[in-house]
């Protein structure tokens, strides 16, 4: 080793699912959207005036969030933006998590938050979900540095309660309490309307799956003023551009859609629930998703197994090699054709694997 490596801040990456290069498979591996963004979005790209992408971007993206507040019911300075939700989670646990006591998180949860807290060297502890992988909300009830939950969970979809989510929120006064909201419009209950009642709440959201807008890096906070303006001194102090004026302009459009938007959700959650009867007569086992995902597993056959078989036709999920999760597929909801292609694979395979 070189002496300067000494030096070096030093992290294992989180690693994303795969982008195939190929364009014919099925690909429900990453939770995107199956349809595309609003045909707003493409009207506000057709409007976009190349010649102003010489100037720099508006820093405090004004413009979506007013039309974001707007939606929800807020104030402007309850709203934070950035690219992603991926970037606004990293920003504040930079801001947030800055005490010697650990940070709380779900031992079975969305991988980067353990990265984001070695990359930041905050201490965390994971609290482990119970069999079934709801959350005992007496595990957070002990002193700590911050606390963080999706709510549904990923990758198991399951939705904990708003009242469980609350009485986290209630017995951590000291501490800032952030629920990730990334899946909460597939059928879930937000707690963004608490944030008047408790200022040690930040809820965060994001364009990426709901809105089919993946591409474009869009995630948004909202908490009390003082939160969204202590994220904002720490995004100023780092880079003040983080959003470029395409994604503004398209952001803006995919958010005021209302219908599109409620429309293709709708979809979504109907492809859902008809995919479980059909996972289930196929005797698969999955906590109930409130998500745009399914967590699968099969008792006769391994999901690496299923999971191999499944890519030799064509057809990604998600496998993640941990303990506790290991016999899991994390299988996203496509179209209804995409879930009834899935449907035939998963009943070849099963008479493949089962000899009975
Ligand atoms: C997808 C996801 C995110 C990140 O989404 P962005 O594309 O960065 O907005 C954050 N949290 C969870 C739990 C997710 O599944």
């Amino acid at each position: 080793m070189k002496r300067w490596e000494a030096n070096v801040r030093k992290v294992v990456p989180y690693v994303p699912g795969e982008q195939p290069k190929e364009t014919d498979i099925i690909k429900l591996n990453t939770n995107e959207n199956p349809y595309p963004p609003s045909p707003m979005v493409l009207e506000a790209l057709q409007n976009v005036k190349y010649e102003d992408l010489r100037l720099y971007p508006d820093p405090e993206i004004s413009q979506l969030v007013h039309s974001i507040a707007a939606d929800k019911g807020l104030d402007d300075n309850q709203v934070f933006v950035g690219v992603g939700s991926d970037d606004v989670l990293a920003m504040s646990f930079m801001t947030f998590f800055n005490s010697d006591k650990p940070v709380f998180f779900p031992d079975i949860t969305y991988s980067f938050y353990d990265v984001w807290a070695d990359l930041f060297h905050i201490k965390y502890e994971t609290k482990a979900l119970r069999d079934d992988f709801t959350i005992d909300v007496n595990d957070y009830k002990a002193p700590n540095g911050g606390i963080v939950i999706p709510n549904p969970n990923a990758p198991t979809g399951l939705e904990a309660s708003s009242s469980a989510i609350e009485s986290i929120i209630a017995a951590n006064e000291d501490s800032i309490v952030i629920i990730d909201e990334a899946y909460v419009d597939f059928g879930a209950r937000s707690v963004v309307s608490l944030i008047e009642k408790y200022d040690n709440l930040l809820v965060v959201q994001t364009f990426s799956k709901s809105r089919s807008m993946a591409g474009s890096r869009i995630g948004f906070a909202m908490g009390n003023a003082k939160l969204i303006k202590y994220l904002n001194d720490c995004k100023y102090s780092f880079n003040s551009y983080t959003m470029d004026r395409i994604t503004m302009a398209v952001g803006q459009a995919a958010i005021e859609d209302v219908d599109y938007f409620n429309s293709t959700v709708a979809d979504i959650i109907s492809t859902r629930e008809w995919v479980k009867d059909e996972l289930d007569d196929l005797g698969f086992v999955f906590p109930d998703s409130s998500a745009n995902f399914i967590f699968a597993s099969h008792p006769d056959i391994a999901a690496a197994e299923i999971f191999e078989e499944l890519k030799k036709r064509g057809i990604y999920v998600r496998y993640f090699n941990k303990p506790r999760i290991d016999n899991y597929l994390r299988i996203t909801i496509g179209t209804d054709e995409q879930m009834g292609q899935l449907i035939e694979a998963l009943k070849e395979i099963r008479s493949l694997k089962c000899h009975d």
